[in-house]
């Protein structure tokens, strides 16, 4: 199908150029742009019929948003948890015993929420750190909702000393494989069974959770798994500074130096939070070329301390690619990924009183071409330019909160919210439409995922 997306008020290319295009057009035919640029010359440069073309006056035309940390599994807990919990607490009082209940049909029903979530907020392309039933569920709701992911499969090896009183054999069964080995068996034939699947808008990456619950093989093994298949891995590290403290005393050295002792770190490697980190360490991330996914509402919420002891502007000044993460519902909060980008853009210039820490376009660059970086998917998506995915966000700007708007990359950053995601193009298919999803029916998920949410809840033991 050819698609003409035109007349655009203004078009964010977010190409190397950070072109802004006033009454912009792209091309699309099947799943690929093959035109950007001014109405006119993309008319003149395309001069074929097209099956559709649609009429952008009154829009933003952008690349689709790019979430690179989020647990679809978590979806069904939102308001679950209390919110005064520290990461620890968080993860294994709360977190771990949710994750380890929710069955597959609820896995399935909350990834199928997340997606429409993130399509009406403009979201285009996730990435989630594992499942804990079969990756089946979470593949299955790509493909219908006709969003792009990376998925994985959940992976963890080493069950606490001590176990939280609240887990159940069937939270440590979910959670944890026997050894590296086995766990590492299990995420390639994750990767052989659904990557590639879904007209190629499914990846399937070798990731673990990462910290104290994986070994120092599980860590090493992940990334050096990952490069014979050709893919990333991802996982969490350093996302608390007790965390750090804990593999201080055990290992005598933090996280991120500890992972280089293992050979763990590489180009292929997306770590996310990251916040207890050494100067020595972010050069050490740098020197590797690895990722880093922050999630910024998600240091708010849990007091991770991402402007006391992170050391994210320093991250950015040593080159290093950084995406944002929303993480999830419990952990943050909000799928909408604008929020992220408002708070990196505003975090730094208060902690650090310098107005000029993360401008607005740097905010907005880790939710497009940056976080396609990071997911290794930058010559595919995170910009608009021939020859990449047809991934399109229009937004409407007919709404109070964009008016006036003398410059729309700051109007976009500190003043929208996904709210105002008209339409979205995902593959070069209209997935949302006048702010409808076209692949969903949105009342039915949400019955379900209410029905769901109470039954998971009540079988967590959490209330
Ligand atoms: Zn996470």
């Amino acid at each position: 199908m050819k698609i003409i997306v035109e007349h655009a008020e203004a078009l964010i290319a977010m190409d190397a150029g950070r072109q802004v295009i006033a009454d912009g057009a792209v091309a699309i035919d099947n799943d690929r742009i093959v035109a950007v640029g001014p109405t006119a010359e993309v008319r003149r440069a395309c001069p074929w019929e097209f099956d559709r073309a649609i009429d952008a006056r009154s829009k933003l035309v952008m690349p689709g948003l790019i979430d690179a940390h989020l647990h679809v599994s978590e979806q069904l807990s939102r308001g679950l948890f209390p919110d005064d919990l520290n990461t620890n607490q968080w993860v294994f009082n709360w977190a771990k015993p949710f994750y380890g209940t929710v069955d597959a049909e609820e896995e399935y029903v909350g990834a199928l929420l997340a997606c429409a979530e993130m399509i009406k907020s403009g979201t285009t392309t996730f990435l989630d750190v594992g499942v804990y039933n079969d990756i089946a569920g979470s593949a299955q709701a790509v493909k219908e909702s006709g969003i792009r992911a990376v998925l994985g499969r959940h992976a963890a090896d080493r069950v606490p000393k001590r176990l939280p009183p609240n887990w159940t054999p069937e939270i440590v069964a979910k959670h944890y494989f026997s050894s590296a080995d086995d766990a590492l068996a299990a995420l390639e034939e994750a990767h052989h069974r659904w990557h590639g699947k879904a007209d190629g808008r499914i990846n399937v990456w070798v990731n673990i959770e990462g910290k104290t619950p994986c070994s120092p093989e599980l860590h090493a093994g992940a990334t050096k798994l990952a490069a014979k298949l050709g893919v990333g891995a991802s996982y969490h590290i350093s996302s608390s500074i007790e965390e750090a403290r804990t593999t201080e005393q055990e290992h005598g050295v933090w996280p991120v130096t500890l992972l280089d002792k293992y050979g763990a770190l590489g180009p292929n490697l997306l770590l996310a939070h990251v916040v207890a980190i050494k100067d020595e360490e972010v050069a050490l991330l740098a020197q590797h070329g690895v990722k880093v996914a922050f999630c910024p509402g998600t240091s708010l919420k849990l007091a991770k301390g991402a402007t006391k002891i992170g050391r994210y502007p320093e991250m950015l000044e040593a080159g290093i690619t950084m995406g944002l993460g929303c993480d999830g519902v419990s952990a943050a909060g909000s799928l909408d990924l604008l929020r992220q980008v408002h708070l990196v853009a505003g975090l730094f210039k208060d902690a650090r009183m310098d107005p000029a820490a993360v401008p607005a376009e740097r905010a907005l660059a880790m939710a497009t071409i940056d976080g396609a970086r990071c997911l290794l998917l930058d010559d595919q998506i995170g910009s608009l330019e021939p020859g990449k995915k047809a991934d399109i966000v229009l937004m409407d700007l007919n709404r109070l909160d964009w008016v006036p708007r003398h410059n729309v990359v700051q109007t976009l950053v500190y003043c929208a919210t996904g709210d105002s995601v008209h339409t979205v193009i995902i593959d070069g298919r209209v997935v949302l439409e006048n702010h409808v999803l076209t692949t969903l029916k949105e009342g039915e998920i949400i019955e379900n995922g209410m029905r769901l949410a109470a039954r998971a809840a009540r079988r967590s033991g959490l209330i």
